[in-house]
């Protein structure tokens, strides 16, 4: 259901891998595991595990289902990329993080939400054995006071 209509077969993707390792490359797959998830939380199945009802990008990170789908979907890539030491995570450019009524009864800060929310995701990429990635935005203004 989330797959491309024009993404890449099974095999055009081993060729891929295969022209890239003949050549020294190294392919880091990227799963977008907390914002940019249009292309899945877009789909009715989905829309109760947004972060807000009218923003198609954002998972809430306090709902456990929110968990279970990053799960599926980093096992999903990492199955397709066995080869591949890292395994980029995304976590850029969640603006609407920990605005919705499950995140502020927390009563974490935005940077705390993020990254309890990312050490979750990293954690399940390790036991994947893959080493993660993700992007650094979300963290640059993070402060020490802001995460207790
Ligand atoms: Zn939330």
């Amino acid at each position: 259901m989330l797959r491309h209509p024009h993404c890449l077969t099974s095999e055009q993707l081993q060729d891929l891998l295969s022209a890239a390792h003949e050549n020294f490359i190294d392919v880091i797959p990227l799963q977008q595991t907390y914002g940019h998830l249009e292309y899945v939380l877009k789909h009715p199945e989905f829309i109760h595990l947004r972060e807000q009802p009218n923003h198609v990008a954002e998972l809430c990170p306090m709902k456990s289902q929110s968990l279970s789908l990053v799960h599926r979907l980093l096992k999903d890539i990492s199955d397709l990329h066995p080869h591949s030491r890292y395994l980029h995570l995304g976590g850029d450019e969640v603006r609407n993080i920990g605005t919705c009524d499950h995140c502020k009864a927390a009563g974490k800060s935005s940077s705390a939400l993020f990254i309890s929310f990312m050490n979750q995701v990293a954690k399940y990429a390790i036991e994947l054995g893959k080493q993660p990635i993700i992007w650094h935005d979300m963290l640059k203004d993070a402060r020490m006071r802001k995460l207790l």
